[in-house]
């Protein structure tokens, strides 16, 4: 089980645009046409930078698909060199020998995003995907979930719920992930508002009467965690959402806000870095290149937000009060 208690600073990079997969609700992490990172003098300077003014000390891969990025390793490689921890979000469709070179180049920590366990369920998500290719990317999935456990990965299992319709694949999967003895998280459909957080929290306390023991939330960002426990003691989590806006970003926002502040997103785009702080938007307040970043207002009332919200392994019940 992860240390609850340390919550460094976090970016996620946009490694490559590539996926194998075509899931039907993919946010594309606020756009594509973006480049692949490489591990290169480009990508050091830019983390150097990110480290010495945004104080990042770790670098989570989105994508796209992490894992199909030529040169992964490299990078890193290249980054845990300079004392980042690395994560990344994956579909698994990796195979164990491949898993091993990532692990051994100091990838450790893996969040599997699982949909479903059912071949005709993935392939109705897809836009191009059979239910026989469907129940292989399934089969290759789990068996990369187990090779990551056995080899002594950090795994998480996350999987998102829109409505009612997904309490049976939602309950399939906790199973599973119990008895592979990984952590699952429930993640809410952003898009479905409290909708998918009320059918989430009838999946923990009725289905699996579980009962909630912890609260997490990231200082600076909008993202936090509810631990459950079931009768058996086993834990997992319940992603969610807080309020947490930047004024540089968010003040006179027109737009329908569904995720917040959720964190600093770094991609490449025509060899430079930029540095994106919110999916809904795509303008010079939420999106500009990482050189003026770093001497933005915006910037510093993160930091601000950051040093000021901690907020962290806290007992649920005295959150309740
Ligand atoms: S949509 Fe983005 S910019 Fe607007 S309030 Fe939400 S987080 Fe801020």
């Amino acid at each position: 089980m992860e240390n609850r208690n340390q919550h460094p600073i976090s970016i996620r990079l946009k490694v490559t645009e590539t996926c194998p997969w075509t899931c039907k609700f993919c946010h594309k992490e606020g756009g594509w046409q973006i480049d692949d990172v490489t591990w290169d003098t480009d990508t050091r300077l830019a983390m150097e930078r990110l480290m010495r003014h945004a104080h990042v000390s770790e670098v989570h891969y989105t994508g796209g698909e992490p894992t199909v990025l030529n040169g992964l390793g490299l990078l890193t490689a290249g980054l845990r060199g300079m004392g980042l921890t690395v994560k990344t979000t994956t579909n698994g469709q990796l195979t164990p020998a491949k898993l091993d070179r990532l692990y051994g180049s100091g990838l450790r920590s893996f969040n599997f995003s699982m949909h479903t366990l059912d071949p005709h369920e993935l392939s109705g998500i897809q836009r191009h995907m059979g239910v026989e290719a469907a129940r292989l990317a399934i089969s290759l999935q789990q068996a990369a979930i187990q090779h990551a456990v056995n080899i002594g990965a950090q795994v998480k299992i996350n999987t998102v719920i829109s409505g009612a319709q997904d309490a049976g694949r939602a309950v399939s999967i906790y199973e599973y992930a119990k008895r592979s003895g990984v952590l699952v998280r429930f993640l809410n459909d952003l898009n479905k508002g409290q909708t998918a957080i009320d059918v989430i929290d009838s999946i923990c306390r009725d289905q699996l009467t579980a009962t909630p023991v912890w609260y997490q939330q990231k200082p600076g960002t909008s993202a936090t965690t509810t631990y459950y426990r079931d009768n058996d003691g086993y834990e997992f989590g319940v992603k969610g959402i807080r309020r947490c806006r930047i004024p540089a970003l968010c003040a006179g926002c027109r737009e329908t806000c569904t995720e917040q502040f959720y964190g600093m997103r770094l991609e490449k785009r025509d060899g430079i870095f930029w540095v994106r702080l919110c999916l809904r938007r795509q303008d010079d307040k939420s999106l500009m290149p990482l050189a003026d970043f770093v001497r933005s207002d915006q910037l510093k009332q993160i930091l601000q937000v950051t040093q000021s919200g901690v907020q962290t392994g806290t007992q649920y019940s005295e959150l309740a009060n």
